[in-house]
């Protein structure tokens, strides 16, 4: 095969990164900490547009990871977690020697769904044991039901960890993914929307709470002349080198968005009218995805016996990545002995859903060569 891969989602610069990089060697800021960090936080804190405080971390897990302890989930707490998703919302709990309880989602967003989780939660109370927080998740940049999950957790009075890896950018009503929680996660991996080579940011309400993850980040150092610690610390900070990609990528990120949701575009029109396929789409105006992935869903019984794999192998025939959606953690061996809420609707979407390439970074080629499979798939 000589045709070119084409993958999934690429890091794409923009132009500017090598130079805040370079600042970092001329000025020796080669560390997890400087110019460069400062600047990265306050781009995203302003980027964000909310009255948030955002500590920059080596990557999005280690900032779900500090999430948890900042709430003070403890060995043994029970933690309600988002079931589709990727493992990093749940290993975390695990980390902490928690356990995590997952939940299924709801077909429009394909996020944690309202009724499964207050029904949980529920459940929960009544054997004793309240849950301690609720990792919702904005998958593949779509946000979570925001009004109703906020409600819910109101209710109970149970903090929210907002996985917001996957959509920076993507809004609710007006107002940024990664602000909704009680803590936001964002991370800067090599395939999201924005990367470091690998990075991650905790968004916190307050000055303190952001001090406080910076803190635990940086090995739990007490103020003394000495190495003096109270708590047990962390290796987590993000490298002023990183950052520097960080502080380039902010100045495309919003190109980026555009032409991610450019591919959504794209993906609508190559498959309008086939009733059998469901281009993965914002369900009303209160919605703004980033579109990191573009996804679809396909029934097999209206596209003539023809399934989600089958297209992920026409693909694969072509060098062209596709990729089925996140398998649901409750299936996933690892946590197959942790309870599970809701229904099937996680599993459908596993069984049938498939993300397509969604790269800014595309050329008129490449998308050319995906319309042809998906034309010949169709017929
Ligand atoms: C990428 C991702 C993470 C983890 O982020 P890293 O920076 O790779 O550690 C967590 N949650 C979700 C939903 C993700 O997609």
């Amino acid at each position: 095969m000589n045709k070119s891969k084409i993958w999934l989602s690429s890091p794409h610069m923009g132009g500017n990164e090598q130079q805040f990089v370079n600042e970092a060697f001329e000025a020796n800021w080669v560390a997890p900490l400087g110019p460069n960090v400062t600047g990265f936080e306050t781009d995203l804190e302003h980027y964000l547009d909310s009255d948030v405080h955002v500590g920059a971390l080596s990557s999005g897990t280690a900032a779900l990871h500090l999430a948890l302890i900042l709430l003070g989930i403890q060995p043994g707490d029970e933690v309600l977690c988002q079931s589709m998703t990727f493992s990093a919302s749940a290993n975390p709990i695990a980390y902490l020697g928690a356990l995590p309880i997952f939940v299924d989602s709801e077909p429009t967003t394909w996020n944690i769904c309202p009724n499964a989780l207050e029904d949980a939660i529920k459940d929960r109370i009544q054997k004793g044991k309240k849950p301690k927080a609720i990792v919702a998740v904005h998958l593949y940049g779509m946000p979570f039901q925001v009004d109703a999950i906020l409600a819910i957790a109101q209710r109970y009075e149970i903090p929210i960890v907002e996985d917001s890896a996957e959509a920076l950018g993507s809004t609710y009503q007006g107002k940024k993914c990664g602000t909704f929680g009680t803590i936001g996660v964002l991370s800067f991996n090599g395939n999201k929307i924005i990367t470091t080579s690998g990075g991650g940011a905790l968004v916190a309400k307050t000055k303190e709470l952001k001090e406080k993850a910076v803190f635990l980040a940086t090995q739990a150092r007490d103020a003394a002349p000495h190495y003096q610690h109270s708590e047990i610390g962390y290796n987590y900070r993000l490298s002023n080198i990183c950052a520097g990609i960080g502080r380039g990528q902010m100045q495309v990120l919003d190109d980026h968005i555009a032409l991610r949701r450019g591919m959504h575009t794209f993906y609508q029109e190559a498959l309008k009218g086939e009733e059998g396929i469901t281009v993965f789409s914002e369900p009303h105006a209160d919605y703004f995805s980033n579109h990191w992935l573009s996804a679809l869903v396909i029934d097999p019984e209206k596209c003539h016996g023809k399934t989600r794999e089958d297209l992920r192998l026409a693909f694969e025939a072509e060098n062209i990545e596709s990729r089925p959606l996140w398998k649901p953690m409750h299936l996933q061996p690892v946590f197959e002995n942790y309870l599970y809420f809701g229904g099937k609707v996680s599993e459908h979407l596993f069984t049938n859903g498939l993300c397509l390439p969604s790269g800014s970074n595309l050329t008129d080629a490449e998308r050319n060569r995906i319309l042809e499979v998906l034309q010949r798939f169709k017929n």
